[in-house]
């Protein structure tokens, strides 16, 4: 027997109970708890759609004809139960005649009670567990069917009017010995009830209100000091959004229970707010995850979130919110005022939501879902407001909400997603006094596409990490590998020979490719010349090929510079261009010996080693103020840089410079990496051309790499077209040469890393690929959380079944090349392919462990 303590509580809603193809996951997840030595007990909902009939039946006054509704119960259960193997009559045979005797009570009446409309509701849960236990018994488990009613005791509250006792009761809910040693001495391995329903004081059956089986399993879970709680839906979790209007809302994988019941109050109607706190006073971690996706993580609700920080981690948007504006009239100061319009919503029965409240002005909000709101209610309330204001009321508002934590703090830094409000009439704003919070009130038809916007601004280009997962779409878009280039699909064949032949990883580059991308390059007609920065790939074949194709080559170190004379001997000096950073005095000597181009990036060797750069030309980096990039490591501008030279020391640097006769012939700025924002080089190419103005040597302006590649699917690429065309417009105005530099534009896509797969696992509910090689041999995602598209190389095209996170053989915990990656079936043997991974991956790769990184590869070029 299992150890008391060793329960896990399973919700499964309506869409989970109502096909065979559910049932079977839930006897697979029902087995799997089992063989771990967990006792599952599952509360279920009625089937899809059935407790919409049975409200009917409670309904005297329903147009349908109550045989019809009941003949249609019957059926969509009989049919159910034929398909997943059960006998229908023997099993609910005897629930459909209750279920007709009520109904035809409250027929011959004409009236309804809540406590027979309670009862008539309940038969839903009662029917749908039943036919799972049967169920559960062809599937080689022992089942306990549990009837929630004589577990579940509603609150005591006679005061109470009785729609509300016995249509939306609340439970106590506390760890139940009795009920523990109950379970522990029945001879079964699966429990199965009801969700939705209990009962009160004297025994009647109540129902527990909307969401009510999300409540009830939380009961259960405390009553039984479950290891934890798992709510199956039909969505995999909860997400920064609603994903059926924003498809690239971000998987959720962790929330406090503080954040998840302000986002299930705020709008997610994932979770029902009401089942947090049980779960959250036993500290029973909760976990959301689909039916649909059963091996998906999902969302996990608990209070071992790392905290930290400030951040927002989800938006949301509630509808048909009434907003009613109250102008003080020069009554504001007065003793007792808002006492006394508070006082006329009470008694209109109205609950307040959110307040705002100005020397002039009170506004506050009508929740829906907590009023009545008919317009007689309203132009009662308005008549006696203005007893003491000037009242207004603004129908079909919406609350646009950011739920996170300490939203306080970091307002600064949305400042943004505010930006999308300027033209909006926002009705209130409010904070929530918790801090997890951060409210608009606008027009209900405004409200879609602020959600859209702020989503965008706030979460579009977030790296994934433990809180923010994949995208809806990334794991439901049936349709692979959208990031362009995807040259590897019409090689496959080739590829997988190559790493079969050596049964060793390898990096493969596309030549085809390169050539493409150097091309497009080239085809900027607004730069005089394009430098390409070799610590991206310094392959040889890479710099060759790049060499033919008319570029030149940026390096930062002498061994890059040795590595282009070694490989392309005949390259003039001219074509190198040596910017190191922090470097000694004898490599600028070496370079200007060498007489390739040289950058300085620091006053101080020019004042302490004059000697060296006296009769040279330079060119100098200029820090700019402010960053661009992709992740912070990788952002080269800005305060917290190591590099350039801040604008206010330029007039000591020109100084110097004139004080040994070196003189500066080009400025330089490089803002970062992965920046898809035609307009940067632009602006940078203006500020550098404002700063020439002091300098009367310079001719060029160097304004750097950083050109973004889409790594995402559906990333937006860099418009190269809008590049070129602001560039000409400057080299229109400006007399000066323009150069630049990429380095990842260049070879990023061209390519691919390919691992053996040598083992998976599955640990808790996460699944693992494990690769023949990992952070060893490429650090990007370890290093700034960057995103490659993973694929299964050898089974291209199977369905995508399982989600795992792909992880190398390095013993860091970091050692992770993708999270959450949506696979076929994946075996030990199969190669992966890990995408846009020419660019700092073999050039980034280390022997960390004493391990190999993958080898190159060449994949010539098939056309001219
Ligand atoms: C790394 C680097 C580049 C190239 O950056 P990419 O993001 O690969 O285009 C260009 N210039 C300088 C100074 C660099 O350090």
């Amino acid at each position: 027997m299992p150890d008391a303590s060793s329960w896990i509580v399973l919700k499964f809603g309506g869409t989970s109970v109502s096909t065979p193809d559910r049932w079977k996951t839930i006897a697979h997840i029902a087995r799997r708890y089992r063989d771990d030595g967990v006792r599952p007990l599952l509360v279920c909902s009625a089937l899809s759609g059935i407790s919409d009939k049975l409200e009917m039946l409670a309904d005297p006054d329903a147009e349908a004809a109550p045989d019809d509704v009941l003949a249609a119960i019957r059926t969509q259960h009989l049919e159910l139960a034929e398909r997943i193997g059960v006998d229908g009559e023997t099993t609910l045979g005897a629930s459909f005649a209750v279920l007709e005797e009520r109904v035809e009570a409250v027929n011959a009446s004409g009236r309804i009670h809540p406590q027979q409309h309670a009862e008539i509701l309940a038969m839903g849960e009662l029917m749908s567990t039943r036919l799972g236990s049967a169920f559960l018994a062809t599937q080689g488990l022992t089942p306990h069917w549990m009837d929630a009613r004589e577990v579940l005791r509603a609150e005591d509250e006679a005061h109470v009017a009785p729609a509300r006792r016995y249509l939306s009761a609340t439970c106590a809910a506390y760890p139940d010995g009795v009920l523990q040693n109950h379970l522990d001495g029945q001879d079964a391995d699966v429990f199965i009830t009801q969700g939705f329903i209990a009962s009160n004081p004297v025994g009647e059956t109540v129902l527990l209100g909307r969401g009510g089986s999300d409540t009830s399993a939380a009961y259960f879970a405390a009553k039984l000091e479950a290891e934890r709680l798992e709510i199956w839906t039909d969505v995999p979790g909860m997400f920064t959004s609603n994903p059926r209007d924003i498809p690239s809302a971000r998987l959720l994988r962790q929330l406090t229970y503080a954040e998840a019941q302000e986002l299930a109050t705020m709008g997610a109607t994932v979770l029902h707010p009401r089942c947090l706190a049980p779960v959250r006073r036993y500290q029973i971690p909760l976990h959301v995850r689909s039916t649909d996706a059963p091996d998906l993580e999902g969302t996990v609700v608990s209070d071992a979130v790392p905290h930290d920080g400030p951040e927002v981690k989800a938006i949301s948007s509630k509808d048909g919110v009434t907003v009613v504006s109250m102008e003080t009239l020069g009554m504001w100061q007065q003793v007792g005022f808002l006492a006394d319009v508070f006082q006329i919503f009470k008694h209109h029965g109205l609950s307040v939501d959110l307040v705002a409240t100005s020397e002039a002005n009170v506004t506050v909000t009508l929740d829906p879902m907590a009023n009545a709101l008919d317009p007689d209610v309203l132009d009662r309330l308005l008549h006696d407001l203005s007893a003491y204001c000037e009242p207004k009321i603004i129908e079909s508002c919406a609350v646009v909400s950011l739920v996170g934590r300490h939203i306080r703090s970091m307002l600064h830094e949305l400042g943004p997603a505010f930006e999308v409000f300027d033209e909006q009439n926002v009705h209130l704003v409010s904070q929530a006094a918790s801090d997890l919070n951060f409210g608009f009130v606008v027009d209900e038809d405004q409200a879609e596409r602020l959600v859209r916007q702020l989503h965008r601004q706030l979460f579009a280009t977030r790296a994934p990490d433990a809180t923010f997962g994949p995208s809806w779409q990334e794991l439901f878009d049936a349709e692979p590998s959208k990031t362009s280039g995807a040259w590897w699909r019409d090689r496959r064949d080739e590829l997988l020979s190559i790493v079969k032949a050596s049964g060793e990883p390898s990096y493969v580059y596309d030549e085809d490719t390169l050539r493409r991308n150097a091309r497009h390059v080239r085809r900027l007609g607004a730069l005089d010349r394009t430098y390409y920065a070799v610590k991206a790939n310094p392959h040889p074949r890479v710099l060759e090929i790049l060499a033919n194709e008319g570029i030149a080559f940026e390096c930062v170190s002498p061994g890059e510079v040795q590595r282009v004379r070694e490989v392309l001997p005949d390259l003039p000096a001219d074509r190198i261009l040596f910017q190191p950073n922090f470097a000694a005095i004898h490599e600028y000597a070496d370079a200007f010996d060498e007489g390739v181009h040289v950058t300085l990036d620091n006053v101080e060797p020019l004042a302490r080693h004059p000697e060296v750069f006296a009769e040279q030309d330079l060119f100098v980096r200029v820090d700019p103020g402010r960053g661009h990039g992709h992740h912070r490591h990788v952002r080269t501008a800005g305060a917290q840089s190591k590099f350039g030279i801040v604008p206010d020391e330029l007039p000591r640097l020109r100084r110097l410079a004139n004080q040994c006769n070196c003189t500066v012939r080009g400025l330089h700025v490089h803002v970062g990496s992965g920046i898809t924002d035609a307009g940067t080089w632009p602006d940078i190419a203006g500020f550098l051309a404002s700063l020439a103005a002091d300098f009367p040597n310079v001719r060029t302006l160097n304004v750097g790499g950083g050109l973004g590649v889409p790594e995402r699917p559906n990333a937006t690429p860099l418009d190269l077209g809008i590049l070129d065309k602001r560039l000409s417009e400057f080299k229109q105005q400006h007399a000066y040469d323009l150069w630049m530099e990429p380095g990842r534009f260049l070879v990023a896509e061209a390519g691919v890393m390919l691992a053996p797969v040598t083992q998976t696992k599955s640990k808790g509910s996460v699944h693992y690929v494990g690769l023949g090689t990992g952070m060893n041999s490429l650090i990007r995602p370890a290093l700034y959380g960057s995103y490659h598209e993973i694929v299964n190389l050898s089974r291209l095209g199977e369905p995508l079944s399982m989600t795992a996170d792909v992880v190398g053989p390095i013993c860091e915990s970091g050692d992770v090349l993708g999270r959450s990656r949506r696979l076929p079936d994946t075996m030990p043997g199969d190669i992966i392919l890990i995408a846009t991974a020419g660019a700092y991956g073999a050039s980034m790769s280390n022997h960390y462990n004493l391990r190999t990184p993958a080898r190159e590869t060449i994949l010539e070029t098939v056309s001219a």
